[in-house]
């Protein structure tokens, strides 16, 4: 297994950069910093709606100030006239020239055009003010490369006018599933046929981890069909996913089509459950040098092996800088003698002292997806192992949700 994900990993090239429209950019990997384009907030800006003074005139003594004029947000930075007077001012404005703090409305009582300070009150220089560039001064790094742009990521990259940012390529992946059993989602299946589901949840994870462009193509279990399929598509998508025909059975034509389209096989069959028959290559003949990920039918399976190598292997390739796996602390014992990587689906759950305990679900077979759905991810329990102690810490990779 771990010889498998080295494979993966030095085999995925770092994916060319691109501008792209902001909107477009959700989830995806920045590639170049963001700096701020002026200082943040750009003006010293009134936290509170009420007055602002100049505090060094309430330290000696005043507690009324006539009020000289109204600072508005969106007005440009007024000027304190007189030094007993105050401005009456807005959340965001910009805090006059000559105040110091702002005084909150509800600190004040005001009479006519003088504003009072509650006894309460003891005006302090700053009080009131966000001042400028206390968030971040010009030029300040606000996003190194390799961060993902979530939603919080596009406010800063908003609010430093950015309408286009240098991002990781989005790769062109294509899902393609196979068997002559699988039908479409509307249709009516035959008691031997099955509904097609594996090619929808592969690409919607894909698409929650923040890859877009993904198209979804279905095969039959035929040879001529698979060849054809696989030459053309490696000439026009980055990463081939395929689900189904990759194992040992009679139909099972994928293997040989990758290998005759000039795919370089890389490895096939990992010491793991489920997604044992897991194969992996690359194209180098061709332009896009598409690499091939062939992933059992198994709904459990290619969802693990989606989740375990694939998201993985395309965050690598785009620059991602903080992949972490987590770890949570395995609730019951749990034994499990074959010598293979157990990939096992788990609920989760934090106790008052913020540990986090799995819980397994032990699943029917791989191809028991109906389970799988209440689990929040999957607890890696190492080959070497036989029995796995209650209380003891495994990786824990969560599903896309
Ligand atoms: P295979 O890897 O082709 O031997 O398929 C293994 C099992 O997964 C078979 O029972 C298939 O019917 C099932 N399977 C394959 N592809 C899909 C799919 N797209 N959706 C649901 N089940 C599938
Ligand atoms: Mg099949």
């Amino acid at each position: 297994m771990e010889e498998a994900q080295a494979s993966i990993l030095e085999n995925m090239a770092p994916m060319p950069r691109e501008m792209a429209p902001i909107e477009s950019c959700l989830n995806r990997v920045l590639a170049a910093p963001l700096l701020a384009d002026r200082d943040l907030p750009p003006f010293n800006r009134s936290t509170f709606d009420g007055f602002a003074i100049a505090s060094r005139e309430a330290a000696n003594g005043r507690r009324a100030f006539s009020i000289e004029a109204t600072a508005f947000s969106g007005d440009a930075e007024l000027e304190l006239q007189s030094s007993n007077a105050c401005i009456e001012i807005m959340t965001g404005a910009p805090v006059p020239k000559g105040a110091d703090c702002v005084i909150k409305i509800e600190d004040t009582d005001t009479h006519g055009a003088v504003a009072r300070l509650k006894d309460s009150v003891i005006p302090k220089p700053g009080l009131g003010i966000h001042p400028q560039g206390s968030d971040a001064q010009a030029k300040q790094e606000l996003l190194a490369p390799g961060c993902r742009m979530t939603a919080k990521e596009m406010a800063i990259a908003a609010s430093i006018g950015k309408s286009e940012l240098l991002v990781a390529k989005d790769p062109r992946i294509s899902i393609v599933t196979t068997g002559d059993e699988l039908v479409d989602i509307a249709a009516n299946p035959l008691p031997h046929q099955i509904r097609r589901s594996n090619d929808l949840s592969l690409s919607l994870a894909l698409r929650s981890a923040g890859y877009q462009q993904v198209e979804r193509y279905h095969l039959a279990d035929d040879p001529e069909e698979t060849e054809a399929f696989v030459a053309d598509a490696l000439s026009k998508f980055d990463i081939l996913i395929l689900a189904g025909g990759v194992s040992k059975g009679k139909r099972d034509f994928l293997p040989k089509a990758l290998e005759s389209a000039g795919v370089h096989k890389a490895f096939q069959w990992v010491s793991q459950r489920p997604g044992k028959p897991l194969w992996f290559g690359a194209s180098e003949a061709s332009p896009l040098r598409p690499r091939v990920f062939a992933l059992p039918g198994n709904p459990v399976s290619c969802f693990t092996c989606l989740h375990r190598y694939v998201i993985p292997a395309l965050n690598l390739s785009s620059g991602l800088v903080r992949e972490y796996v987590s770890k949570a602390l395995l609730d019951e014992p749990f034994r499990f003698a074959p010598p293979l990587t157990l990939f096992l689906p788990a609920t989760l759950s934090i106790d008052n002292t913020a540990r986090s305990w799995a819980t397994p679900l032990p699943f029917n077979t791989s191809g028991d997806f109906v389970s799988v759905a209440g689990t929040d991810g999957f607890l890696e329990l190492p080959a070497s192992q036989t029995e796995f102690e209650k209380g003891t810490a495994f990786p824990f990779h969560p599903w896309n949700v």
